[in-house]
C-alpha cells in the first residue's frame, strides 16, 4: 500500500493562474526545506513555465543545512530560477525575498511598471505565515483550513510591489510513491489518506542512514550511528516504543502509538534539523516513476495494437 491522496480537482485553481499568469512578472514557488521535491506541484511549474522563479525551501530551521545548499544549487543552476532558504516567521530573510524578484526582473519596479509577484505552494508549506511576516501588523489572514478554497489576494508590498496569492488550493501531487510517504511524514496530507505505521517505517527509512546519529540521541538507546544504520525499521520503531512506553497490555508494542510519537518528534524538529530527499534521490525516483509510466502506455498500445490485428485476422481464418 501508499499514500493514496485524492483530494479534488483543481480546474479552478488551474484556470485562475493562467488568467493571472499574463501579467505576471516573477512566481515564487514555496517548497518545504525537509522535502523541496516531494512539495512541488508540478502543475504550479507547468502554468508559469517561462516566467522567472524563486524557488522558496521554507521550514529551513527544522531541515538538514548541508542538504539545503545541495537544493539550492540544484534550482540555482536552473534557468531564470533563483533560490532561498527561509524560516517564514524571521523579518530580514522575508524582505531579502523582495530584492531576489528584483534580480529576477531588473526591469519591472516604480509606479509606472510595478512589479508582479504570483506566490503558491502546497497547503501548510507556510504561505499565510510569509504573507504575514512580509506586510506586518496589516495582515489578517491566517492558515488555510484544508479543504476550503480561496479568493485570489492581491497584496501590495510597497507601492510598486504586487504580491498575488494563488487563488484555489494547489494540493500535492503524489507522482512517486516516496513523495507520497514524505509528504504524509511531513504532515502535508490528510490522516486518513495514510496508515500511520507504514508511513513511520518509510520515515525511518529515510532517516536510519544519514541520521542516526540524531535518532540516538533523541531515543538513547546507546547504540552507535552505524548499529542504527544496520537496524530494519521494525527493530527501530519498536526501540521507539520500548523506550517511551508505547506498550500494549502485555507488554506488546503499540505500534500506532509508537509511530505517532516518531512523527510528532520529526514534524516538530524534536529529531534535529532532517531533510528527507536529495536533490539526486528525487530525480532518480521522478526518472524511474515517468519510465514505469512509459512501460506501461507502450504495453498498452502493444495489446490494442494485438487486439486490432487479431479483429482484423478473424473474418478471414472463419
Ligand atoms: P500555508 O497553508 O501555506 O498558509 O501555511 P501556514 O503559514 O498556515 O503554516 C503552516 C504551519 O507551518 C504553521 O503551523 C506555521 O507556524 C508553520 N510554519 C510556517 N513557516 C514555518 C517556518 O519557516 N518554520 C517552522 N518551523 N514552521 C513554519
Amino acid at each position: 500500500m501508499s499514500v493514496q491522496w485524492f483530494p479534488g480537482h483543481m480546474h479552478a485553481t488551474k484556470k485562475a493562474i493562467l488568467e493571472r499568469i499574463k501579467e505576471i512578472d516573477v512566481v515564487i514557488e514555496m517548497l518545504d526545506a525537509r522535502l523541496p521535491g516531494s512539495s512541488a506541484n508540478p502543475m504550479l511549474a507547468q502554468l508559469t513555465a517561462g516566467k522567472p522563479t524563486l524557488k522558496v525551501l521554507n521550514k529551513q530551521d527544522l531541515a538538514d543545512p548541508a542538504r539545503t545548499a545541495l537544493w539550492l544549487a540544484h534550482y540555482n543552476a536552473q534557468p531564470d530560477t533563483r533560490a532561498i532558504g527561509l524560516h517564514a516567521g524571521t523579518v530580514a530573510p522575508a524582505r531579502a525575498l523582495i530584492a531576489a524578484c528584483h534580480e529576477l526582473a531588473p526591469h519591472r519596479g516604480g509606479m509606472v511598471k510595478p512589479m508582479r509577484v504570483l506566490i503558491g505552494g502546497i497547503p501548510n508549506v507556510g504561505k499565510s505565515t510569509l504573507i504575514n511576516t512580509l506586510v506586518g501588523k496589516r495582515a489578517t489572514k491566517t492558515g488555510d483550513e484544508a479543504g476550503i478554497t480561496k479568493q485570489e489576494q492581491r497584496i501590495a508590498l510597497a507601492d510598486d510591489f504586487y504580491l498575488y496569492d494563488t487563488p484555489g488550493m494547489l494540493w500535492p501531487k503524489i507522482v512517486v510513491p516516496e513523495s507520497g510517504y514524505h509528504l504524509a511524514a511531513s504532515g502535508a496530507v490528510g490522516r486518513n489518506a495514510y496508515d500511520e505505521e507504514e508511513v513511520a517505517l518509510e520515515l525511518l527509512k529515510a532517516l536510519k542512514g544519514p541520521y542516526g546519529a540524531q535518532l540516538e540521541a533523541r531515543y538513547k538507546w546507546g547504540w552507535t550511528a552505524e548499529a542504527v544504520a544496520r537496524c530494519k525499521e521494525d527493530e527501530l520503531l519498536t526501540a521507539v516504543g520500548r523506550k517511551r512506553g508505547a506498550l500494549l497490555p502485555g507488554g506488546r508494542l503499540n505500534a500506532q502509538k509508537a509511530a505517532e510519537i516518531l512523527l510528532t518528534d520529526f514534524r516538530t524538529g524534536a529529531l534535529g534539523p532532517i531533510t528527507l530527499e536529495t536533490p539526486e534521490e528525487h530525480t532518480r525516483w521522478l526518472q524511474a516513476a515517468l519510465q514505469h509510466e512509459a512501460d506501461l502506455a507502450a504495453e498498452r498500445k502493444a495489446r490494442q495494437a494485438a487486439r486490432r490485428g487479431g479483429s482484423r485476422a478473424a473474418p478471414g481464418t472463419a
